[in-house]
Formats: structure tokens, sequence, C-alpha cells
């Protein structure tokens, strides 16, 4: 099957009352260990790329990829997306490369850092749902600002600086006519999200749940969604890392998120430190290896389990086979 509509997939979701994880990719061994976890689990996934990814990369490599990964797993439906857009432009090249789905983040000013207006928010977002959805292409927007930064995109920051407010999202979904909004509730971006286990002052899951009151049918998405296992840094740190103690968010309290509208969940940073524990192991431990499978194929395997597990965790396990994805030009005509 080519390659689908993000749209669908949570459209899927909701009624199936699960969320999907959005995993982060920039090279072939992390789409390869996502789809093997796919299919495992009999997974619908969403495999998404940074503007920094794309760089890294290239667009053309990372899309000959993901078709490949269509062609050689065709009972996974696959939705590209363009994580955090910076731009109009942005957005409309990701949509000319192959891009499925793409954000238009206008929580933030084009620079990726300066925290925006509300009014400039819903201009640039606007404006790319109008051409997205002409090609039947998905548009996720951002409300209120996370902290961190990653991949160079960020305002930094504690994540509760600029919580998302109820009735602004409301409204910003009102005149953008986006699909998925992604919510500031505490979380931030890269590896030092908390700095000890995140209670409601931190991870303001009661922000979320009057959020999804306010926009029932409207897909949550869950930025800054790692768990950061502490098995997964101590591998790192056995083998000569240097990672400061760090908290993530703990897999329930995504749980909790999915019962109350969360049907995308982005997760990054626990497949960097799988793929790095691994990778530090092998040469720690055989550092007469100097072949790049030798490390390249556990770092391959450790991510997948970590998806897989997340796969499972978030409930969409299962249900690949459960609809019969629409091509684009058939969403296009759906959203006239
Ligand atoms: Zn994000």
């Amino acid at each position: 099957m080519p390659l689908v509509s993000m749209r669908q997939l949570l459209d899927e979701a909701a009624k199936g009352g699960y969320g999907v994880g959005a995993f982060n990719v920039n090279n072939m061994e992390q789409i390869q260990a996502i789809m093997e976890a796919a299919r495992e689990t009999k997974s619908p996934v969403i495999i998404q790329a940074s503007r920094g990814a794309r760089s890294y990369s290239q667009d053309r490599f990372l899309y000959h990829l993901m078709v490949a990964a269509t062609e050689l797993y065709p009972e996974i439906p696959v939705a590209m997306h363009q994580d955090h857009g910076n731009s109009v432009a942005t957005c409309k090249s990701a949509i000319e490369q192959g891009f499925t789905s793409v954000m238009m983040d206008g929580s933030l000013m084009e620079d990726g850092k300066t925290p925006s207006s509300f009014e400039y928010n819903v201009k640039v977002t606007r404006e790319v749902v109008e051409l997205a959805h002409a090609k039947g292409v998905t548009v996720e927007g951002e409300i209120g600002t996370l902290g961190g930064i990653e991949d160079g995109h960020g305002a930094g920051g504690s994540g509760l600086e600029h919580l998302t407010d109820p009735d602004q999202a409301a409204e910003f979904v009102r005149q953008t006519g986006l699909d998925a909004l992604a919510i500031a509730i505490g979380t931030s971006h890269g590896a030092y999200k908390f700095s000890s286990k995140p209670t409601g002052e931190t991870l303001k899951m009661d922000r979320l749940i009057e959020i999804h009151k306010k926009l029932p049918g409207v897909h949550l998405v869950m930025h800054g969604s790692s768990s950061v296992p502490k098995d997964l840094q101590d591998v790192i740190n056995q083998y000569g890392g240097k990672l400061k103690p760090t908290w993530g968010v703990p897999v329930e309290e995504i749980q909790l998120g999915i019962k109350n509208g969360v049907r995308k969940v982005n997760v990054d940073t626990d497949n960097r430190l799988a793929m790095t524990g691994a990778v530090r192991r092998v040469l720690a431990e055989q550092p007469e290896k100097f072949d790049p499978r030798d490390y390249m194929k556990p770092a391959r395997d450790a991510m997948k389990k970590v998806v897989a597990q997340r796969m499972v965790q978030f409930g969409q396990a299962g249900h690949a086979g459960d609809y019969q994805p629409l091509p684009l030009s058939e969403m296009a005509k759906w959203y006239k």
C-alpha cells in the first residue's frame, strides 16, 4: 500500500480508543526498526522527520526509504509526517517531497525559537491547511509552546511557561480547520524533561483533560513524550556515557492521555537512548570490532524492542489490518 494519510490513521485510532506512536527517523536502520516492530505487533505507524533529519539524510533518501518500507511491509499503514515545520515554505516542500502529513508549528516564529502571537499562528496554520488539504495531506498545529530544545527547535525553558489555554485552543481549531492539535502541558523536548518523577504540578494532565472536554472531537498530540527509562540511561552510563539523571513522561500518564483524546504520541529520545546504549556496549565489550554492522544491528534491535513495547502500551498493536487506507486523492475529495 502507498504511504497513507495521517488523518485517517488518527480517525481510526479515535474509533478504536487507542494512540499511535510517532517515531522520529533520520536513517535506514531506524526505519527498519520501526517497520519490524510494526510487523511484529501488527500496528499502523507514523514515521516522522524533523527539519534537521531532512537535511541530515536528504529528502530523496528519506522518501525512497519510506517507499521501500511500504513495499516490504505492505500490510502496515504508514504515514510520513514532517515534525515541527517552522514555516509555510517548509511544509510546502515536505508535501512536494511526498510527505503525507505535515506539522505547521506556528506557536513559534520562523526561527523555531521565539514564541509567536495567536494571530500569526492562525494565519500560517490556516495557510498550510488550505494547501495541504487540497492534496489530501494531513495538518498538525500547535498551540502553547513546549519546553526544551531538540534539533535546534524549541523555545527552551521548563515547559510550564506557555501552557495551552483551553479556550484559545478551541478558537484555534475553529479558525484553522486543522486535523490534529499539539498541546503544551509541561512536557519538553530532549532527554532532560523533568528533574524528578513528574507530579501534577509539573506534568499538567488536568489541563489535557480540560482541553479534551472542550474539544472532544479533536485529535490531540503529546510531544516530548519519551519516558526516558532508567534502564536505558544506565546502559549508556555503564559503558562510558555521561548522562545526568533525568525523568521523562511515565507510560501510565500517556495512557491516561490516550483515554482523554490523545491520538498521536511523539517518541524520539527513548529510541536514541536505546541505539546509543547498544552501540556503546558493543564497542566497550568487543573493542576489536570495526564493521559498522557489528554495532548497527544490535542498535537496530534495541530500538525495535522499545518501539514494539510502546506500540503495545499505546494500544495501536493489532490494528494494522482494521481498515483500507484511502489514497490521498480520495482524502482531498473528503476535505472538500
Ligand atoms: Zn515536538
